[in-house]
């Protein structure tokens, strides 16, 4: 038993959580530290044109990689936010922007806007956002330069999302996964990670069942101090070997597939929207997702409901022509968490730790906090079980935060023109949630009453998605009546004229990055 931190580390599995954590973990600890990654060359990875948040950049800035040096090799555009199409009705929109609320005379400006609806978008009244995005913008300008920031808090850049709460950066990332990982297989390996690319067919566990080793088919055995399983859905270190349980939330979320397709675009004609696109369909919603040279597009949705091929025919038709020769990629999700993800020497990362479906793009995000998570908590050779336990904590309180925050997306949407859209109304759902709901009927979400542990969502992504989906009635605070309202009118008023100089002056998202790609 000793207090020095353990120094080996394997990591099992080469998608995109295998090479965060491999890379992490060099840029964290250098070569104080010894890690070996092995990824199976015959079992695929998950990455179907992804989606994040705005955090992310966290993650690149602690690696030392500036957008120019990643961006291109990745297909990475920007994202604003996530746009919702008819989840209320059919032809309605809204977004879920990377802008705080701003409040007037203390009230959060949707608070004003339920009072004194300026238009029918409070998303357009309340968010510069919304209007850069119709406008298919970029947030930098051609000398890169950030839109000027007056209405998003905190400028400072500190490199870990735990250091950031409260503030909110203007955007995040699509980028494709599988590049990368790829991208980051060339950072970690060339910083002494050691690379193997085999099956690992066993696990061995020693007397008190820790994790002693894991067997490869033709590289022997890989033992080490720590084991990180970024095994995917299958979970073959803490689910098989371990026996570690799989909490599922399908009760609360049913959808537990998806098809994904992934359409070619060409840059120099079609507009790149800054935004990820969710389309509300009859069993679940269509992903769009832009990417330098092709969309990434799918359709999450529930067995129950519909089956694999209506699905993919929908999805088909949903795109059009431009999919036909395209091969679709059936996946099963595996939706939940498990009971705990860090077990003895055995911390599971990515999809064997825990996925909510991808409505608001947190799988990555749960990947970056895992492994800042493990940074902090890490192991020395007494293997404290209190650092494990408040990682545990963290990861489950995290996790099941996301989890109250989309089901509030179904049981807030107003449509119920089906079976799957009236069963959202009427399935369980977590009961701090349905405590949380009345009390925002009454007012509208603020950190006294949402999720109160951290799970990445602020109080005005709750306030967006109620105000948006439109079904839960929401109501402004009597007070309001009593407050003059010249000072939220001119907010308002200043919101719009912001959005209209940075229309006018922000280059669009293709003028940036032909810039990019182009190398100037
Ligand atoms: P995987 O990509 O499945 O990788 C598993 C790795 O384990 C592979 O390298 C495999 O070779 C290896 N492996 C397995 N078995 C063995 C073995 N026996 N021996 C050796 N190696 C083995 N997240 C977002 O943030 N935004 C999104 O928009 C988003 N959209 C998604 C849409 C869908 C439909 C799904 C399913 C997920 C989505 N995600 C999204 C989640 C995201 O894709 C994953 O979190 C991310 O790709 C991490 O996957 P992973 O590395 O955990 O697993």
């Amino acid at each position: 038993m000793t207090h020095a931190p353990v120094r080996d580390v394997v990591i099992v599995g080469g998608g995109t959580a295998g090479w965060m954590t491999a890379a992490y973990l060099t840029a964290a600890f250098g070569d104080r530290i010894n890690v070996t990654l092995v990824e199976s060359a015959d079992v695929g990875t998950i990455g179907v044109g992804e989606a994040t948040f705005s955090d992310i950049r966290h993650f690149f800035e602690f690696l030392g990689l500036a957008e120019r040096d990643w961006m291109p090799a990745c297909n990475a555009t920007y994202k604003l936010a996530v746009r919702f199409e008819d989840w209320r009705e059919p032809g309605h929109h809204f977004y879920h922007p990377f802008e705080q609320l701003r409040s007037v005379k203390g009230f959060p400006l949707t608070d004003w806007w339920l009072r004194y609806p300026t238009s029918d978008r409070f998303d357009v009244d309340c968010f510069v956002m919304a209007s850069l995005i119709d406008g298919n913008r970029s947030p930098r300008y051609l000398d890169n330069r950030l839109l000027e920031q007056d209405f998003v808090e905190g400028e400072a850049a500190p490199n870990t999302i735990a250091e950031y709460q409260g503030a909110q950066f203007p955007y995040a990332y699509h980028f494709e996964a599988h590049l990368l990982a790829k991208y980051l297989t060339k950072y970690a390996t060339q910083r002494g990670v050691r690379h193997v690319v085999d099956n690992v067919v066993d696990v061995g566990l020693d007397e008190r069942g820790w994790l002693s080793h894991v067997q490869t088919a033709e590289h022997g055995r890989l033992e080490g101090d720590l084991f990180v399983d970024c095994t995917g859905f299958r979970g073959l270190l803490l689910n098989k070997a371990l026996e570690e349980p799989f909490v599922s939330y399908q009760d609360t979320l049913p959808n537990d597939s998806a098809v994904a397709l992934q359409v070619p675009m060409d840059m120099d004609k079609d507009p790149i929207r800054p935004c990820t696109t969710a389309t509300a369909q009859d069993a679940g919603w269509i992903w769009t997702i832009p990417l330098i040279s092709r969309i990434g597009t799918g359709y999450v949705y529930a067995r129950d409901y519909m089956d694999p091929e209506e699905a993919e025919r929908t999805l088909r038709a949903f795109v059009g022509p431009a999919a036909a020769d395209v091969p679709a990629n059936h996946i099963r999700m595996r939706i939940g968490r498990s009971r705990r993800s860090w077990v003895n020497n055995c911390v599971a990362i990515g999809l064997s730790s825990g996925f909510v479906e991808p409505l608001e793009s947190t799988g990555i995000f749960f990947i970056h906090y895992a492994i800042e998570q493990l940074v902090k908590y890490y192991p020395a050779g007494d293997w404290d079980l209190t650092l494990r336990e408040q990682y545990n904590n963290a990861l489950m309180n995290v996790m099941d935060g996301v989890r109250e925050f989309l089901v509030l997306h179904y049981r807030g949407a107003k449509r119920a023109d089906n079976q799957y859209w009236r069963d959202t109304k009427t399935r369980a759902i977590p009961d701090a949630l349905a405590e949380r709901l009345e009390l925002w009927e009454s007012k509208v979400p603020d950190t006294g009453t949402v999720y109160p542990r951290y799970h990445g969502l602020p109080p005005y992504s709750y306030n967006c998605i109620l105000l948006g989906t439109g079904g839960i009635p929401v109501r402004p605070s009597p007070a309001l009546d009593l407050i003059d309202e010249k000072a939220a009118l001119a907010e308002f008023q200043a919101i719009k004229d912001k959005a209209r100089s940075l229309v006018r002056t922000l280059p669009t998202q293709n003028a940036y990055f032909k810039r990019m790609r182009d190398g100037v």
